[in-house]
């Protein structure tokens, strides 16, 4: 939308929105929302395509994606315009994040997904007569319900994924920045793929929850935490499987030996590119005391040189989503009540007609304020000087989330040492934002940021259902453990037990 109105509803009935380009505040056009049985029919569709789909294979399956890898270069821009005109972000953003990592992300899962979901076979430990196969299958239809912060690359993304396992899609973006996800359609189309395999809904909350309702026999989630409870609700009544990619708080622990510069630069990116709306932005950091001064003056420095705009050169764009300034500038007036400091920002930018909040940095903040422990969302920056990495770590882990963090020193054993400590589901040591980026890592959080993992290996297979084939190799008439049941038989295996873990030849045989 960002500025999302509802107007009067359209002659078939459906709900309608009006939508404004959050930096300009230009009218950029209006969508019409699907119901619940356009949802129940989208469904239906897919369900029928879905047989033929699977029987493509992956090769044939891939070049589609191929294909629409080229489609992507080569309508680069006019895509860029779209995202841009739904998020106010920088063109550079869009093209870096969306646009790039939508291409390497379709590359990677075409020419991998043959060899991530082929059939294994297993050797068995103990049975040594069977024979073990264990096979990926599409789960069938699956629904895939993206955020507003990354309105293509977050929907392409789990798309391609689920696509390449052999699965149909249905997928709603956010009615926040419906024409970023419409552009997934619009790709795919272009790129031929047959009809009823990937169908795309536009709608709110409601269409989601009917996706969620329907007969899909999977959803990926990604957003809020409070949406993602009431999907896993209604996934777990429904007993239908469900990945969850929340929300996140995540920490920077700036040890004693951190490269000052580089750690510096990290945190101003970490916090502010995409005017903060990453859910993996650094949304805390924890300075050791001995090298305060100096990462605190240097963050700010860079902080002031911003540039936040519209058009031109600028690193920071507009805020996508307007409601989320109440959330910033609430968390902003308790810190400011309670102790903190503003060193740079603090406000709405005044030059600015769109919805801009100024890249800001706060000292003196305590660990209870609302700014260090509800996800921010925003380009605030809150800065606490900690003892010790020890102190540091404890207070990381202080949190309901639990998404990413990062650690900065130059001892990469210590940094090492310290991310296996971290509660989180990735840390990245010496960097930030990358570990959604990069395709391979197993991407998800702990306790309230979300359950599942999604892209890589894991990330496929979890578009599957793993099944296992048990083969007897050599036949005969029955097995030994089959009736009838004998004495001699319960002898045979006391027997068998006793020479297999009751002597010390036969535990190192087994
Ligand atoms: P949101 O939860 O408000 O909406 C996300 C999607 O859910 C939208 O498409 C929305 O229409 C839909 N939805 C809303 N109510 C629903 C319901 N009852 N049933 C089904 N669908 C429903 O989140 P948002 O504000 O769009 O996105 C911001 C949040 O997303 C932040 O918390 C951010 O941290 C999180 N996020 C997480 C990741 C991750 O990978 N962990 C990535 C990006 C964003």
């Amino acid at each position: 939308m960002a500025v999302v109105a509802p107007i009067e509803p359209a002659p078939s009935g459906r709900r309608r929105l009006r939508l404004s380009h959050p930096a300009t505040l230009e009218w950029i056009g209006e969508v019409e929302l699907h119901t619940a049985s356009d949802v129940s029919r989208a469904v239906e569709r897919a369900r029928k395509a879905q047989p033929q789909w699977a029987e493509l294979g992956f090769e044939q399956r891939g070049r589609f994606l191929q294909r629409a890898v080229q489609q992507l270069v080569e309508r680069q821009d006019e895509f860029a315009d779209v995202i841009v005109r739904d998020t106010g972000k920088p063109r550079m953003d869009v093209l870096a994040t969306e646009i790039l990592g939508s291409c390497d992300a379709m590359t990677y899962y075409a020419k991998r997904a043959a060899r991530v979901l082929a059939t294994r076979t297993v050797p068995l430990h103990l049975l040594k007569t069977k024979r073990l196969k264990v096979l990926y299958r599409p789960m069938g239809v699956v629904g895939i319900i993206t955020p507003w912060n990354f309105p293509f690359l977050l929907s392409l993304n789990p798309t391609v994924q689920a696509l390449m396992a052999g699965n149909t899609v249905v997928l709603k973006p956010s009615e926040v920045t419906p024409f970023s996800g419409q552009l997934v359609g619009e790709l795919f189309k272009s790129a031929g793929l047959p009809e009823g395999v990937l169908q795309l809904l536009i709608g709110d909350g409601e269409t989601g929850d009917a996706l969620v309702n329907s007969a899909v026999d999977k959803i990926c989630f990604t957003g809020s935490v409070r949406t993602g409870r009431k999907i896993a609700e209604t996934c777990g009544r429904l007993l239908k499987p469900c990945t969850l990619e929340l929300g996140g708080k995540d920490p920077m622990i700036v040890c004693a030996d951190a490269d000052l510069e580089r750690a510096a630069n990290g945190a101003v990116y970490g916090a502010f590119a995409n005017s903060g709306q990453i859910c993996i932005s650094t949304e805390r950091v924890y300075v050791v005391e001995s090298v305060a001064d100096a990462f605190i003056e240097k963050v700010v420095q860079k902080t002031s040189a911003l540039r936040q705009g519209a058009s031109g050169e600028f690193e920071i764009g507009s805020m996508i989503w307007p409601p989320q300034l109440d959330v910033i500038e609430e968390q902003m007036r308790d810190a400011v009540d309670r102790g903190a400091v503003v060193r740079t920002g603090g406000r709405r930018n005044p030059d600015c007609k769109g919805y801009f909040y100024e890249p800001t940095v706060l000292t003196d903040v305590l660990q209870g304020m609302a700014i260090m422990r509800d996800e921010t969302f925003g380009p605030i920056l809150p800065i606490m000087r900690v003892r010790d990495e020890q102190e540091a770590l404890s207070l990381a882990n202080d949190s309901a989330y639990g998404l990413n963090a990062s650690i900065w020193t130059k001892s990469k054993r210590k940094g090492f040492e310290l991310a296996k400590k971290i509660e989180a589901g990735s840390v990245v040591i010496n960097d930030c934002l990358i570990s959604y980026g990069a395709t391979e890592l197993p991407f998800g959080g702990v306790k309230d940021s979300g359950i599942g993992r999604v892209n890589g290996e894991v990330g496929l297979r979890s578009y599957c259902h793993t099944q296992s084939v048990v083969i007897d190799r050599f036949g005969g008439r029955s097995e030994a453990m089959w009736f009838p049941y004998s004495l001699r038989k319960q002898q045979l295996i006391q027997r068998m037990m006793r020479l297999l873990w009751g002597t010390s030849l036969g535990r190192w045989l087994s």
